[in-house]
């Protein structure tokens, strides 16, 4: 599929001030999508900033050895650089997320900034907030449509460090290349990358085995505590904040918790709820034709895609998972009819 239309090439054809941004508690996909657009933008002589609209995780820093990027949470530095940068855009990229909700206090920056906006993405039903819009709801991640755009444009300018980046976030996207979205394509786009450099055996430690003992016993406790119910093929593992204070959780800790319930047999849908200090935030996922996206949409002011989508609540963690099991039943039809 090409993405590089004529609008976006002209956007690039002279140098500009740049801005990409990207989702809130951002993953491999959003870091390192976001680090090999800016990577690339700057060898096409552009002013680059990135903007995180929260913490980037300890296991993604790798991905900025710069520390360039700016947390927009980060009230005595980030913030104020971030709002001037926004400014003085002439560009503004909203990479792998196209709910502006999902910028979290950083909407509004975003919204009022007089750059033109351009989405680049890969979730299902982008809100109509981007003046230039790249989606592609098939792509298994961000990462590999910013692979794309790059070869489209000169595949000469990869090198080692965006390789890595675009792998990260093709990785993990796809579940370590297990998830449906494993296309000939996502294979044929990392066979390519790996003619720049690119150490996948590094990659993929720098990511997963690089965590500290407390985010391994957090996960251990996960575990142990999950509840299954059988006649609705759920399980949903919870999260509060004592725990997560218990075993010093910071931003990142959590992701990939949430997969270890569908390893259940017979468990076709799973969910994980993680209090936060204002809201609760939760993690679905389902296989085959379940969709958890419509699920989120539906009852949790969330969204995602059809096996993995997410949303929050701003009941109390009881109450929510109160409401969670009540609605189970609209849904038992559905989840036992899954093929696993
Ligand atoms: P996770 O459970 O890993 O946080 O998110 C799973 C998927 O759902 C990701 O693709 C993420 O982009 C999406 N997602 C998570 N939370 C939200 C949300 O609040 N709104 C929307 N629209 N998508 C979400
Ligand atoms: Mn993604």
């Amino acid at each position: 599929m090409a993405y590089l239309s004529d609008e976006l090439k002209n956007l690039l054809i002279a140098p500009r001030q740049v801005i990409i941004t990207t989702h809130r508690d951002p993953d491999a996909d959003a870091m390192g999508s976001s680090l090999a657009w800016a990577a690339f933008l700057k060898k096409l002589d552009h002013k680059v900033t990135v903007i995180s609209p929260t913490e980037v995780p300890d296991n993604l820093k790798w991905l900025d050895p710069d520390a360039e990027v700016l947390n927009f949470e980060n009230r005595t530095g980030g913030r104020a650089a971030a709002i001037d940068a926004l400014q003085h855009a002439d560009l503004v990229f909203c990479l792998d997320f196209s709910a502006m909700g999902r910028l979290k206090e950083l909407a509004p920056f975003v919204s009022r900034a007089t750059g033109t906006v351009v989405v680049i993405d890969h979730h299902l039903d982008p809100e109509p907030f981007a003046q230039v819009l790249i989606s592609d709801t098939k792509a298994a991640a961000t990462a590999q449509i910013i692979h794309a755009l790059i070869c489209e444009w000169d595949e000469t300018l990869i090198d080692t460090a965006i390789a890595e980046a675009l792998y990260a976030g093709i990785m993990t996207d796809t579940g370590s290349f297990r998830h449906n979205s494993t296309t000939r394509e996502v294979h044929l786009a990392v066979a390519h990358l790996m003619q720049y450099g690119l150490d996948v055996n590094k990659v993929h430690r720098l990511i997963f085995d690089n965590s500290p003992l407390s985010r391994l016993h957090m996960l251990g406790y996960s575990l142990t505590n999950m509840v299954v119910k059988p006649e609705f093929r759920v399980s949903y593992m919870v999260l509060d904040q004592a725990t997560l204070r218990e075993y010093q959780s910071n931003s990142g800790d959590t992701d990939g918790i949430v997969n270890y319930g569908l390893q259940v047999a017979d468990v076709v849908m799973t969910a994980l709820f993680i209090e936060r200090p204002n809201e609760v935030k939760i993690s679905f996922r389902s296989v085959a034709e379940f969709s958890v996206r419509e699920l989120a949409n539906a009852h949790f002011e969330g969204g995602g895609h059809k096996n993995a989508a997410g949303g929050r609540s701003n009941l109390s963690l009881s109450a929510t998972i109160e409401k969670f099991l009540g609605i189970l039943p609209l849904y038992q039809e559905q989840l036992l009819a899954v093929k696993k």
